[in-house]
């Protein structure tokens, strides 16, 4: 292990799931950095361990026992390194995973990142072994704001938890009932984001169509006109919405805000109405895809993607059939698909007709395979146009200097250049389209 600096700790924090949990592990970084960590890429070199877990899916799950595995030997090695686990794991088993990780020293839940300073002290003093997984109805703005933001984008939540209760879901259980920040919160947090140089804000909450229910004073399409209005703000995206609640206001926005960027992720999860009902959705196939229509007649150039669960139990072969129709009618520019796994505390976990695991893993290669097809035909239809790109990164390949960046409808981009560039978004021209990405041309020539 390297010396750290007089003072300085390093600390190693690996990731798991979603875009809650990359702003969660950013606000934990916050916290650290209050008390004297910087970050480091090498567990080896690290006086603290951090793993931010997901357990929406068992397969995430499953990957963070490995990980804390790994880890093991190194606290044999170095009884001094702090090691703990954060996220929704930590908040759904609590004490039970200090005794299945005899070596781990804390667990602390979503709702308890900014105690984190606190907990890091007492188990320095005690070396005692901490578990912070309390929840409160309300939101202390103590745990939020320290962000900043290292290539012009930012995630700002918005609101915390979810009511729903999917059937499938476990979030309402690791992250708690939803409550909203107050809007004042927000607008100052995007504005400090805003004078250190960020250009695209993400406002995050697992539900944002339903952002004010619980107590904040102005809508979530108001939410977003205000961002909108920040000096120095030129992006703005939300995730994720949900199908029952989004307005025809909030569609009608992206016709009068410019910022909003042109991109909806609005998840369906299956195409059959009775298993949409089963899930708990608050929806049919048809009213979902009456929004998506909706949204596609009066901003065609949107993009919209979308979430599908496969093999959800009891999901017979014409209830997938009805999925990939579904699929097939809406043209979805993406999709995120997962195979069904049962969450403990849910309440689909008791549900009988489950799917075998085979059955589950064919319908999802079906679906994937039908997807890759359309995602290919809706990027090809860019070739040729012209559009905005938000400018990530550069490499530089002997000879050939080469930009990357995102277009307002979330698609990646490179081109080559090798001047300066005048600004951090630029106009190019896409010339051909892969799976994943799109190639461009800048300056755009006479198109
Ligand atoms: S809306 Fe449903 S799927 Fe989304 S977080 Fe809430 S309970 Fe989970």
């Amino acid at each position: 292990m390297e010396q750290s600096a007089e003072g300085v700790k390093r600390v190693f924090l690996e990731t798991f799931g979603c875009q809650m949990n990359d702003n969660d592990s950013e606000r934990i970084l916050g916290f650290l950095k209050n008390i004297n960590y910087t970050r480091t890429s090498k567990p080896t070199d690290a006086d603290l361990i951090i793993l931010n877990t997901c357990s929406v899916r068992d397969k995430a799950e499953q990957k963070v026992y490995s990980a804390l595995g790994r880890f093991k030997e190194l606290k044999e090695e170095r009884p001094g390194l702090i090691l703990g686990v954060a996220g929704c794991v930590a908040q759904q088993e609590g004490k039970k995973l200090l005794k299945r990780a005899p070596y781990l020293d804390l667990v602390f839940g979503p709702q308890n990142i900014h105690r984190l300073p606190d907990l890091i002290g007492e188990i320095s003093k005690k070396r005692g072994r901490l578990v912070a997984v309390e929840q409160s109805e309300s939101i202390d703005e103590n745990e939020y704001g320290l962000l900043s933001a290292a290539d012009g984008r930012a995630f700002v939540s918005i609101m915390r938890g979810c009511d729903n209760f999917c059937a499938y879901c476990i979030v309402p259980y690791t992250r708690g009932r939803e409550v909203s920040r107050r809007s004042a919160d927000i607008i100052g947090e995007v504005s400090r984001l805003a004078e250190g140089g960020v250009k695209e804000v993400t406002l995050l909450g697992q539900n944002v169509n339903s952002y004010g229910a619980g107590g904040a004073e102005v809508s979530f399409p108001e939410l977003l006109r205000l961002v909108a209005r920040i000096d120095g703000i030129r992006r703005v995206r939300f995730i994720t919405s949900h199908p029952k609640d989004i307005s025809v206001g909030l569609i009608r926005l992206f016709g009068e805000e410019p910022k909003l960027a042109r991109h909806i992720h609005l998840p369906v999860q299956s195409g059959s109405d009775r298993v949409l009902k089963a899930m708990g959705r608050g929806y049919t196939a048809s009213h979902y895809s009456s929004k998506v229509r909706l949204i596609k007649n009066l901003h065609p150039d949107i993009s919209v993607t979308t979430d599908i669960i496969v093999g959800f139990p009891g999901e017979t072969e014409d209830e997938f059939e009805e999925t990939i129709a579904l699929l097939r009618d809406l043209r979805f520019d993406n999709i995120f698909s997962f195979m069904y796994s049962p969450r403990p505390l849910t309440k689909a976990a008791a549900f009988t007709g489950h799917v075998p695991a085979d059955v589950r893993s064919k319908r999802l290669q079906r679906l994937q395979d039908a997807q890759r097809c359309i995602t290919l035909e809706r990027s090809r239809e860019l070739v040729g146009r012209r559009v905005e790109v938000l400018l990530e990164g550069a490499s530089t390949a002997p000879g050939e200097r080469e930009f990357s960046g995102r277009t307002s409808c979330n698609r990646i981009v490179r081109f080559p250049y090798e001047g300066v560039l005048p600004d951090s978004i630029v106009e190019v021209v896409v010339t051909e389209a892969y799976p994943n990405s799109l190639r461009a041309e800048f300056p755009p020539q006479g198109k």
